[in-house]
C-alpha cells in the first residue's frame, strides 16, 4: 500500500477558522521551499505564479515544518485544541 493510502486512512477534524499553523505574511520563499519538500502531507505548496499556498486542514502534527523553519516562516505553530487534528488509524 503506498502512503498515500495510508495518509487517506487517517480522519482529519479540521478546526474550521481557527488554524493551529499560521505562516508569516512575509514568509521567506528560500525557507519555504524547504517545506514544500519537507512536509509530509504536501500541505506547503509554490503554484506556478510563484505564489506560496499553506493549508493546515491535512496536518499530521509531525512537527517537521516547526523544527526546520521555526520563526522564519510561522506566525504560529500549536498543537490542534481538543479534539481537533489528526486521529491516525493503524494498520
Ligand atoms: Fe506538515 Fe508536519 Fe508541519 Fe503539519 S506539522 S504542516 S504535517 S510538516
Amino acid at each position: 500500500v503506498n502512503v498515500d493510502v495510508k495518509l487517506g486512512s487517517n480522519k482529519f477534524h479540521v478546526d474550521e477558522g481557527n488554524p493551529h499553523i499560521i505562516l508569516k505574511e512575509s514568509a521567506d520563499i528560500d525557507e519555504f521551499k524547504k517545506l514544500v519538500l519537507a512536509c509530509p502531507a504536501g500541505l506547503y505548496k509554490l503554484m506556478d505564479d510563484g505564489s506560496m499556498r499553506f493549508d493546515y486542514a491535512g496536518c499530521l502534527e509531525c512537527g517537521t515544518c516547526r523544527v526546520l523553519c521555526g520563526s522564519t516562516i510561522l506566525e504560529k505553530w500549536e498543537y490542534p485544541r481538543g479534539t481537533f487534528g489528526v486521529e491516525f488509524r493503524y494498520g
